[in-house]
């Protein structure tokens, strides 16, 4: 393989995808080395294959809203790749979906779900619908109009969404809702992310949080460190800042940053329980402001408008918000003011010049695909109870995702050790995902 003749075919074939290029560089960056020493690989054309979804649905969404007019908007179903089982990955809402947005999100979940060690195949989907400023019964409206498109193509055995950016329990069960109607097919996974109760796994709604703290926890050992008393800077303040906030000041770290489109929230002292419980009130307005945190405890968030978290001082900083968020002067302000470790748990919230100076500057760098895989971990165990028809306990659950961080921490340091006895954890992440997925592509034939 070489990587640039390859992304001058792809830039060829789709011009403008810009975080669908972006996406598919980095990987390719990361594996070229040891691809190359595998000819089986290219002989079948591995790489070739695999950075071309396997089919994309798109499709139009009408539905009604409050004032009685009818609104449009475009629907989309990647089916990336599916070597390792059913395509799984989650559901995004938000105005700037288009196909590159997708196409990279489902590029990245291939490699995430290889990295859990789950029979899961990679997908991802979502609409340009705007959650913000709607009111519930409007949501409720297009994520059934959603999935009255939608529900075809999905299943169990065939395809599981969940949630994203912009989906939660609350759009899940609407689209579960909808989806039980029409398919007749009940407790099943054909969609995650569900409530406790009708089919919901305990610990989902934290997994992605709690798994990033789990992986970040193995970053500060490695260095001899420790959680306790470090300052860690969150950007965003939905499910997955929320989950992060949880274990974070469980293990006696102090989030003291969380942020939103407005600016951000700086809480000298730390997020307190209240504050935590809050953020899930802050999601439920549908406002997206962070701004709401600092009216509700004046005395302990200041808001300042148009920042970014990577303005706080900190030693931990994780990006939970969306792609691309932390640019190459974020992360240099964050070096003069002291950051020790930087930690993706937004799929791929980090520009590739961010991820240079760090890694220049020896900062211990997680990649979203490791450090996020919590989420989706705990999908693929929520499909193992409904398979089972069993609820398994928080502990059990929480004990799982535990095991499976681990794992997936284990790997990044086995395949990305380098020669000076630092960890490239972007190699060892991309490598490890990488080898599982081709290893099966290539026992599965050419199709
Ligand atoms: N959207 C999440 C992710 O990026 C979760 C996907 C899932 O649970 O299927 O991994």
């Amino acid at each position: 393989m070489n990587v640039q003749n390859i992304m001058t075919n792809l830039e060829a074939k789709h011009p403008g995808e810009s975080e669908y290029l972006q996406a598919v560089r980095e990987v390719l960056e990361s594996i070229e080395e040891v691809y190359n020493k595998h000819p089986e690989f290219e002989k079948a054309k591995i790489v070739e294959r695999l950075v071309e979804p396997d089919r994309i649905f798109t499709f139009r969404v009408t539905w009604v809203d409050r004032n009685g007019e009818v609104q449009t908007n475009l629907g989309y179903r990647v089916q990336y790749n599916a070597a390792l089982g059913a395509y799984k990955g989650g559901l995004r809402f938000h105005p700037k979906v288009n196909v590159s947005m997708l196409k990279f999100l489902g590029f990245e979940q291939i490699f995430k779900n290889s990295l859990t060690m789950l029979p899961l195949g990679g997908g991802k989907g979502g609409s340009d619908f705007d959650p913000v400023g709607k009111t519930d019964e409007e949501i409720m409206r297009f994520c059934q109009a959603f999935m009255y498109e939608l529900w075809r193509n999905i299943g169990p055995d065939q395809d599981s969404p969940a949630g994203d950016v912009g989906v939660g329990g609350r759009e899940i069960g609407y689209m579960y809702g909808m989806y039980k109607k029409l398919a007749r097919e009940h407790s099943t996974g054909a969609l995650t992310g569900k409530s406790y109760g009708w089919g919901g796994s305990l610990i989902r709604p934290e997994a992605t949080g709690f798994g990033a703290i789990y992986y970040v926890e193995r970053m500060v050992k490695e260095k001899g460190d420790k959680m306790e008393g470090k300052r860690i800077a969150l950007s965003g303040f939905g499910n997955v800042a929320w989950g992060a906030a949880i274990k974070a000041s469980e293990l006696g770290a102090k989030v003291v940053a969380i942020s939103g489109p407005d600016g951000v929230c700086e809480i000298a002292d730390g997020i307190t329980k209240e504050m935590i419980d809050y953020m899930l009130d802050m999601r439920a307005s549908n406002r997206n402001k962070v701004q709401d945190m600092a009216d509700k405890f004046p005395g302990k968030a200041k808001f300042t408008a148009g920042k970014k978290a990577w303005s706080v001082k900190c030693d931990i900083a994780c990006p939970c918000a969306f792609q691309n968020e932390m640019a190459e002067e974020d992360a240099k302000e964050l070096i003069a003011n002291g950051v020790k470790y930087v930690a993706e748990v937004s799929n791929m919230g980090c520009q590739p010049g961010a991820i240079a100076t760090l890694q220049g500057a020896k900062i211990p760098f997680g990649p979203g695909k490791a450090v996020n895989a919590g989420g989706v971990a705990t999908s693929g165990l929520e499909i193992c109870q409904n398979a089972e028809h069993r609820n398994w306990t928080a502990e059990e659950v929480d004990k799982n995702l535990h095991t499976i961080m681990n794992n997936i921490y284990d790997m990044c340091v086995e395949y990305g050790k380098q020669a000076d006895g630092t960890i490239n954890y972007v190699k060892g992440a991309n490598i490890a995902g990488f080898m599982r997925v081709a290893k099966a592509m290539l026992a599965q034939g050419i199709i």
